[in-house]
């Protein structure tokens, strides 16, 4: 089964892609990225789809989170470090309450193309391409900035090499020492009005740490960890360029991430996303809304897994919290029963999105919260595998999503708004839901 040509992919009508004004520049861009070094390696996706085969048994738990859309601009030491770091410690919050290990995933290195509703926008009676990521387009709303440029095709895997390099320097060189990650947790929870109920996960942690301290245990796992990249393989031209053929056993794989996914948007199972997808040898996702019914998810299945191996195949599901516990339990329910072989992990955040009155794009705390816990809720009443999670988030102390315990509100969103498409959970956010998931884990 030879991977499709990007010509045949293009004759299938890929959605969300972008109208290039230039298709001789689409080519040559192209042709640059298919010489270019591979970001990671095949070996390292099978190790990725082990751990995901782990995760769907229940045994290891899946954290995967970063921004909505990266951007050119944000490449940089102090960004990623953040991001790395609020990462890494709710990692160690989630270890510590689930008792089986965090499969780590970044939506980063890679993640700068979105899907959007509509091709068009319109500010004070203007009306412009919409920004569709920095893969193809500037934020800025003027004519030239929204007209799509290839040339940035190349920029991103310079960006995301630059970004996976770093990540790769931090996580095995002392930067994810769990002392050093514990103590900021420590000063986290220091910090926050919700000591007291955060107090107890992190004073068990310390107890276990200082145990294995004093018996002089001090292995390999406490300086360094594994650490995995993704994003919505959304651009053909893109991730097509960077297929090759992996020289151990001949099979095609994505080698600019270790796990990719289908957006909720091109999941059309005659779709060339799928018809993509279903070629590279990649754990690969895909992102299931309240649209999706159980045969959309078992003829996914059958089209994207059909050897049903462990890890290949994760669904994502993002039902909004209000629709979480009628809508994904008959999906879950099915395709158990079918016996296909698939990961559950949780996007709490693109069901629960709404805009503000003052034109704010942002998410409730609380919604994000509760469609976790819808999730925890279905996946015990049926006995199956709550796998992990996905979600939106920064290192950074922004003003994106309402609530939390520093209780930001409406009005304060406009404080320090920064992301260019989806509202991310701030860094305080994010770690009191470590916390607050950790809870749900041990019920
Ligand atoms: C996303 O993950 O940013 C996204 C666009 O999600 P979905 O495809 O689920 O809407
Ligand atoms: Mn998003």
């Amino acid at each position: 089964m030879s991977i499709p040509t990007l010509e045949q992919l293009h004759a299938l009508h890929p959605l969300q892609q972008p109208t290039y004004p230039d298709s001789a520049a689409v080519t040559a861009a192209v042709e640059k990225l298919r010489l270019a070094p591979p970001l990671v390696f095949a070996g390292e996706c099978d190790d990725l789809k082990t751990k995901i085969a782990a995760v769907s048994r229940g045994e290891a738990f899946l954290l995967a989170g970063g921004d909505c859309a990266e951007t050119f601009a944000d490449v940089n030491a102090d960004n990623v470090r953040n991001k790395l770091r609020v990462l890494l410690q709710m990692a160690v919050v989630l270890t510590y309450a689930a008792s089986v290990p965090v499969v780590k995933i970044g939506r980063l290195a890679g993640q700068y193309a979105k899907p959007r509703s509509s091709d068009m926008e319109t500010r004070d009676g203007q009306t412009l391409p919409a920004y569709r990521g920095d893969a193809v387009n500037g934020f800025e709303f003027t004519p030239e900035s929204r007209i799509p440029d290839p040339q940035r095709l190349v920029d991103v895997y310079n960006a995301s090499a630059a970004t996976l390099n770093l990540v790769r320097a931090f996580v095995t060189g002392g930067f994810a020492d769990l002392r050093q990650v514990h103590t900021w947790n420590n000063d986290f929870v220091r910090e926050s009005p919700y000591a007291q109920r955060y107090e107890l996960v992190a004073g068990e942690i310390e107890r276990a740490l200082t145990f294995m301290k004093a018996i002089g245990a001090d292995p390999d796992e406490f300086h360094r960890v594994d650490f995995h990249s993704s994003h919505e393989a959304l651009l053909l031209d893109y991730e097509h360029a960077m297929t090759r053929i992996d020289s151990r056993t001949e099979l095609p794989y994505n080698v600019s991430a270790h796990m990719v996914w289908i957006g909720e948007r091109t999941r059309q199972l005659d779709g060339a996303h799928v018809e993509y997808f279903r070629h590279i040898r990649n754990p690969i996702g895909v992102k299931l809304g309240p649209t999706a019914t159980a045969d959309d998810a078992l003829s996914l299945a059958a089209k994207l897994n059909p050897e049903n191996e462990p890890g290949r195949l994760t669904f994502i599901t993002r039902f909004g919290a209000a629709r979480v516990r009628d809508g994904l339990a008959p999906l879950v329910e099915k395709v158990t029963a079918e016996g296909v072989e698939v990961a559950w992990i949780s996007d709490p955040m693109h069901g629960n999105t709404f805009e503000t009155s003052t034109g704010y794009k942002t998410r409730r705390f609380d919604d994000v919260l509760d469609e976790i816990q819808g999730f925890f809720d279905v996946h015990r009443s049926l006995g199956t595998v709550p796998g992990g999670m996905m979600v939106e988030m920064t290192g950074d102390d922004v003003t994106e999503c309402i609530g939390g315990g520093e209780e930001i509100d409406e009005h304060g969103l406009a404080h320090r708004y920064e992301s260019v498409v989806d509202p991310r959970l701030n860094r305080v956010q994010s770690l009191e839901l470590a916390f607050l998931v950790a809870e749900m884990l041990r019920q």
